[in-house]
């Protein structure tokens, strides 16, 4: 076990989308500041790197998945996994980017020194501790494991003779010509698999215990190619952003406010591209309303056509066991696998797992409020970020950096070396960070920092709000202090 320090002024966890994007406002904020990104894995592209299913791609436009600063340029809106993959690469390898990441670093502690106004962080290395000091630490580590997905306790696993594969594990010479497949699940890794596998398997199940709201989007959109065409990336790109911004919060407040007319809307949608008579109420109409949980969108109704040509069915029914054959289901039916993938989740994590301490004294997260989203009490010079639930991921990450570097800009400005958000509101209430109904939520979440009953110490699902708070509103609310 060796130990060698090194200080930066801002250090990154995590080389996927958001750390790439960090690292990326952060050099071009503040070019002769010192940063670098720790990351466990030895690839750049977290998720996009990670999962390698058939079919694996966005379930929400690029455009807004897409960096503020980098146009997408694909035809594809909703894009193939490694096209995304691509495009973070290669917006690693322009703004060299790549050269400030440190692979094969897991952090695994991180202790804030209020003498020394300075982040001593561990990580391990190809078997050695390594420490480094940071005036700033901004983990972009995501929100679940990655050594493992989520697999509910399943009976009689062991007596199945087939194959059963998980997504987040897929075996590269994985063959399912034209074999039986059960997928078990109905979340966006279940309607992605299902219509991409059948195109060569003998027949694909979509085991899901309750359905889902799930709506056809074209792959390619065409507003946003004939703009490109006209008016080229620069100009096109960011009015596609904000037309899919708007059509996206519009979609989300007329579920929230009218989720009659919202659901009437989208089994219309349904009856028309599936079979006549097809039993829409039994698979895709859930107990919830639509966008109490994350809706699911397919790609030019590939799973509604899947299921047209008879190459992929829906069973809503639950699992009694696992046999020799495939499933043995409550409802007395037996579904016949050769092979079955458990579409079943995510864990989820935060901060990757790692450990932080303010002077030595550990901290509960549990205890911890989140600011503005970003940011945890009493926890100085520490950013994080968490995506949206009902809207693209980067469009917050963006808003993440541009806010830390505006934090950044005024400290260097005033000389100051500290910023803490502290709560000195005793009337203040909380309740959890993620207020999403979705299983592989409600099963982490008391793990998670809280979110306040005020802000700035709500979680906010609005983009535009959170664009004028971050981007705009002063840094000085009260809340935030600075040393
Ligand atoms: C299959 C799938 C599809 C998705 N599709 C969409 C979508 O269409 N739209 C959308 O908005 N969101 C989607 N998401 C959510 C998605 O994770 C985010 O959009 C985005 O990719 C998150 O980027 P990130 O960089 O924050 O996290 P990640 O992609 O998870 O990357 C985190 C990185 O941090 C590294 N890391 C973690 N812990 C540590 C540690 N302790 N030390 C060092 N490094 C560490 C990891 O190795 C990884 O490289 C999807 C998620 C999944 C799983």
């Amino acid at each position: 076990m060796t130990t060698k320090t090194d200080y930066l002024d801002v250090l990154i966890v995590g080389a996927g989308l958001s750390g790439i994007g960090a690292a990326h406002h952060v050099q071009d904020a503040f070019p002769n500041r010192t940063f670098a990104v720790l990351e466990a894995r030895d690839a750049i592209g977290g998720t996009w790197d990670l999962f390698r299913y058939p079919g694996i791609r966005s379930d929400s436009d690029m455009q807004t998945l897409g960096y503020r600063f980098r146009p997408w340029t694909d035809e594809k809106s909703i894009a193939d996994g490694p096209a995304i993959l691509d495009y973070v690469r290669d917006t690693a390898a322009e703004a060299g980017i790549d050269r400030h990441i440190r692979f094969g670093h897991r952090v695994i502690g991180a202790d804030w020194s209020s003498e020394q106004s300075m982040w001593t962080v561990t990580a391990e290395h190809a078997g050695e501790i390594v420490t480094l000091s940071a005036r700033f630490l901004y983990a972009c580590t995501g929100y679940y494991r990655y050594d493992e997905g989520f697999t509910p306790k399943f009976e009689g696993t062991e007596r199945f003779r087939g194959e059963i594969v998980h997504p987040q594990h897929w075996p590269e010479d994985l063959d399912y010509t034209g074999k039986k497949v059960v997928v078990i699940g109905s979340g966006a890794t279940a309607v992605t698999l299902v219509p991409s596998m059948a195109a060569d398997a003998g027949h694909v199940t979509m085991l899901q215990r309750s359905p889902t709201y799930i709506a056809s989007l074209p792959a390619k959109d065409p507003i946003a190619n004939t703009l490109r065409r006209v008016l080229g990336n620069r100009i096109a790109y960011p009015i596609t952003r904000w037309k899919n911004v708007a059509f996206s919060t519009v979609t989300y407040q007329l579920s929230q406010r009218l989720p009659r007319l919202v659901k009437a809307f989208l089994r219309k949608a349904q009856e028309r591209q599936l079979p006549d008579g097809y039993d829409i109420g039994t698979h895709f109409t859930p107990r919830y309303n639509p966008w109490d949980q994350r809706m699911c969108l397919v790609p030019d109704g590939d799973l509604f056509r899947a299921i047209r040509h008879g190459k992929a069915s829906v069973v809503t029914d639950r699992i009694a066991t696992f046999t020799e054959r495939g499933l043995a289901l409550e409802s007395g039916t037996e579904l016949d696998a050769d092979v079955i993938v458990t579409a079943t989740g995510l864990n989820l994590q935060i901060f990757g797992g790692a450990e932080l301490s303010v002077d030595g004294k550990p901290v509960s997260l549990p205890e911890t409020l989140a600011y503005k989203g970003m940011m945890l009490s009493d926890v100085p010079n520490f950013v994080f970020t968490i995506g949206y639930t009902n809207a693209s991921w980067t469009l917050k990450a963006d808003l993440v950096a541009e806010y830390f570097c505006r934090l950044l800009a005024r400290m260097d400005e005033r000389g100051e070396s500290v910023c803490v958000p502290v709560n000195n509101d005793p009337t203040l209430t909380t309740r959890p960070l993620l207020d999403f109904e979705a299983g592989y939520v409600m099963r982490s979440v008391a793990q998670f920092p809280k979110s306040g009953s005020r802000a700035p110490w709500q979680l906010g699902m609005s983009y535009v709000h959170d664009l004028v708070t971050l981007r705009h509103r002063t840094l000085d609310d009260g809340v935030m202090q600075f040393s």
